[in-house]
């Protein structure tokens, strides 16, 4: 077939870049890249073929749900510098279903349909796999075939992207340093890059003041850049869109609810689902709705002031949502570009509302993170207002393992959370091993 990928400005200056090259900015106008596929290759193949191909590959001896779509991602990437952990083909789960978890939830919220796209039941246990089987198998590739010479992968990181990074390094044998705000990522996430054996640097900052320190690493050569900024995260991340219309026999929900930090996701979805329709997989796009914590909302101000272009940074404050906890976020542009091609609102959660949607989340026999926490109060607040309708198919992509948020679920239950109602709050009751007491509590 003769596929090809190459990097391109995203604002469209001229000039291409091969994938193998360590570059993260356009020279021109030192925009955003993005990965430019070529479309009149792949459109040789028409939809209906994509779709039965997709869905022989989607089998129990997969080795990948990403690399199941590999044309639409790294087509030129050869099978023995693949580094994967098998990420990918996640469950989406219904309301539809009468027994399912997520059943008492959508009616208790008043939704039509609700699914959940478990993105957190992955290796690493977050959708950052994804992204990052895709970035590591380029580079290994890179440096397999001489293109690149890199002395280590690095990437700042609120907890996740530093967990994946450093297993895929480590699987690749390649060299992983991660920047952590000290203090601000749960005891679960801190403690995956620390096995994996990458260096661990804690600075003295939040994660916007790591990103500018790992950039200007970047851009001395020092490192090789992992953050979603390198668009090459994003080709891997899309594939959560496509996966999402597969499930639905390859339909676009109406909207599709993402928490946010940096807005890579966000911009994924957006590649994903466009990419499906431009070749005749899907008929249309699905609405976006980016949802933010009320600590860390800077588009969400930006929409609400009617800002279309460049988005003024904020302070980002303390919040559960720790992975979204991002003032300055890098992926800016393209997700204002997402918002306007996908008829896309911003909404925002605070603390009491995301922990509450978790723990009736949770009492439905999900078990929610707080950044799918905060999805499902945006969800809930879009369908109270009647943005979204009654009848509407909403899933709400689910970012991560609730694992590893234990300190989080525990100081709900014990009451001990700042600037958070606790109302479904379900601690333990001491008793005496007396079976007359016992039978005095058992409902
Ligand atoms: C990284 C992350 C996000 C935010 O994704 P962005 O692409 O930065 O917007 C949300 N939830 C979890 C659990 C994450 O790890
Ligand atoms: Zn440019």
């Amino acid at each position: 077939m003769g596929l090809s990928a190459t990097f391109r400005c995203f604002r469209g200056c001229d000039g291409s870049y091969p994938l193998t090259q360590a570059i993260y900015r356009c020279p021109k106008c030192d925009g955003l890249l993005t990965v430019a596929h070529d479309m009149a290759a792949l459109a040789e193949t028409s939809g209906e073929e994509w779709r039965r191909l997709f869905d022989r590959r989607w089998s129990a001896t997969s080795p990948s749900g990403v690399w199941s779509k590999r044309e639409w991602i790294a087509p030129e990437v050869p099978e023995e510098a693949i580094v994967t952990t098998g990420e990918g083909m996640t469950p989406l789960v219904s309301s539809a279903r009468a027994a399912g978890p997520v059943r008492r939830l959508a009616s208790e919220l008043g939704f039509g349909e609700l699914l959940i796209k478990q993105c957190g039941t992955t290796h690493t246990g977050s959708f950052k796999d994804l992204g990052m089987t895709v970035l590591v198998s380029v580079v290994n590739h890179a440096v397999r075939s001489g293109a690149l010479d890199v002395r280590a992968i690095a990437c700042a990181s609120t907890g996740d992207t530093s967990a994946a990074l450093a297993a895929y390094g480590a699987a690749a044998g390649l060299p992983v340093v991660v920047l952590l705000p000290r203090g601000m990522v749960s005891v679960g996430q801190l403690v995956q890059p620390l096995s994996h054996g990458a260096r661990v640097l804690a600075l003295e900052t939040d994660f916007d003041g790591c990103m500018r320190v790992v950039r200007e690493l970047a851009a001395r050569g020092l490192v090789y850049l992992a953050n979603s900024m390198n668009p090459l995260r994003i080709e891997g991340q899309k594939t959560v869109a496509i996966e999402i219309a597969q499930q639905l026999g390859w339909q676009a929900p109406d909207w599709i609810v993402i928490p946010s930090g940096n807005l890579g996701n966000a911009a994924a979805l957006w590649a994903g689902f466009s990419m499906a329709r431009d070749l005749g997989v899907i008929d249309r796009l699905p609405r976006l709705c980016i949802a933010q914590a009320e600590n860390a909302n800077p588009m969400y101000l930006a929409f609400q002031a009617g800002v279309r272009g460049e988005v003024p940074a904020v302070v980002a404050r303390p919040t559960q949502a720790s992975a979204i906890r991002i003032g300055n976020p890098v992926s800016a542009p393209r997700a204002m570009a997402a918002l306007e091609a996908m008829g896309g609102v911003v909404e925002q959660a605070s603390e009491t509302e995301l922990a509450d949607a978790c723990a009736r989340a949770d009492r439905s026999g999900l078990y929610a993170d707080p950044h799918t926490g905060v999805a499902i109060a945006c969800a809930k607040k879009l369908r109270a207002r009647g943005t979204i309708g009654a009848a509407e198919r909403v899933v709400v992509v689910s970012t991560a393992s609730a694992l590893k948020f234990t300190e989080f679920k525990l100081g709900y239950h014990e009451r001990t959370l700042p600037d958070i109602d606790a109302a479904l709050a379900n601690a333990p009751i001491p008793l005496p091993a007396d079976v007359d007491e016992v039978a005095k509590h058992l409902v």
